[in-house]
């Protein structure tokens, strides 16, 4: 069997374009999909795709860890940037999917599961609507409560707010005391026995990310992301060190490396790996293998496109580790007319049940796709009070 051809298909999702990778075989009608979605490096990633596929056309799809290794160390410069992961990620679960459907079986059986009966969903506030999550006010706990409410009466038990808002290296008590009005206002709405967490989106600085996770902390958060860019491992692991809530990071970290540094600082106790861009299932096993050893938990980040979620839930199905998988539905209208996806979800209690088609077991609509072409991702730009540059 050999790879004839490795494809992309871009699809225009508002906030981000999806990259769908479609690698074709010479068996007929043989063909996987994966996922390369990177926000605002469409292009970018596009072209790397191109590049790589010069090193795995004409080979055998069903040797992954062979063409991983080639993907990643050849071509002199190794796959740690983002966009060139990206484009391994995307390849690599297009060649899972190819070899679940060479065995009739789905991927998460390929790798040992099922492990579990079922995975909890948690939504983003507004369920992926852009501007509820990413653009209701700090100022406004009511409308957070209102919306913590609607994902309850939604059937999530748990969901992920933005309540910490942009804030300079250093700051008075008013971010801190908004960010606590908006925890304080949800854990209201919604009582004990829901799942509440944020996502500081790395906006705060290590002393910032230290008062807003210390000030939180009272309200028993499920987990408290990103309070620091990713690169400041060791104020990540003092964060940690600090409050009872898990930290939880690791959606920005492209390899293997980076993760066995992260959890060798203790820098969280929720490892969010991207298996769009931390190089696929192949090496998101090896990052688990790892995560196991640490006793830290997996709960993949995944506010992309379908793919993207049905290789989280494959890898779910295969990981004890794994805790809850992060999912969007509300995006985009259109987005069940691309897909058609092979688990079930309960709407009542938001749990997916595993799945027997093989692979990842998903079809992708390639007209309707085809509805929706590039268009420049909207811009989400930051400034400051002083106009100098934020973190989104
Ligand atoms: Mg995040």
């Amino acid at each position: 069997m050999k790879i004839t051809a490795v494809e992309t298909l871009v699809c225009h999702a508002r906030m981000r374009n999806w990259i769908f990778v479609k690698v074709v075989t010479d068996q007929p009608g043989l063909i996987g999909w994966g996922e390369a979605t990177l926000e605002w490096h469409t292009r970018a990633v596009v072209g790397a795709v191109e590049d790589l596929a010069e090193l795995i056309v004409g080979q055998d799809p069903i040797r992954i860890e062979f063409l991983w290794q080639m993907m990643w160390r050849q071509h002199f410069w190794h796959g740690t940037g983002v966009t060139r992961s990206t484009a391994i990620s995307g390849i690599d679960l297009a060649l899972w999917d190819i070899l679940g459907k060479v065995h009739g079986v789905p991927c998460h059986r390929l790798m040992g599961g099922p492990v579990r009966d079922q995975i909890r969903l948690y939504s983003h506030l507004g369920g992926g609507n852009m501007e509820q999550f990413y653009e209701t006010n700090v100022d406004n706990a009511q409308q957070f409560a209102e919306l913590a409410q609607k994902s309850v009466a939604d059937g999530f038990t748990a969901f992920k707010s933005m309540a910490v808002p942009p804030t300079m290296p250093v700051e008075g008590k008013k971010a801190v005391a908004a960010a606590e009005s908006c925890v304080a206002a949800m854990r209201e709405a919604v009582g004990p026995d829901i799942d509440i967490m944020v996502d500081c989106h790395a906006r705060p600085s290590p002393a910032m990310g230290m008062q807003f996770a210390k000030a939180l902390d009272p309200y028993g958060l499920y987990f408290f992301e990103e309070p620091c860019w990713p690169e400041n491992i060791q104020s990540l692991a003092d964060i940690n060190a600090a409050v009872t809530t898990p930290i939880a990071t690791g959606e920005r970290m492209t390899h293997l490396a980076q993760f066995r540094d992260l959890f060798a600082a203790r820098g969280c106790e929720i490892c969010q790996l991207d298996l769009t861009h931390c190089g696929g299932l192949s090496e998101a096993r090896r990052i688990a293998a790892l995560a196991d050893a640490h006793r830290i938990a997996l709960a993949p980040h995944n506010p992309q496109g379908p793919v993207s979620t049905a290789a989280s839930l494959e890898f779910g199905f295969s990981q004890p580790g794994y805790i809850i998988c992060e999912s969007v539905h509300n995006d985009v209208p259109w987005r069940q007319d691309i897909v058609d996806e092979g688990f079930e979800i309960d709407l009542a209690t938001r749990t997916v049940t595993p799945g027997d088609r093989p692979g990842l077991g998903i079809e992708i609509n390639e007209e309707e796709v085809n509805k929706h072409p590039f268009e420049q991702e909207l811009p989400q730009r930051v400034f400051y009070r002083d106009g100098a540059v934020g973190d989104w």
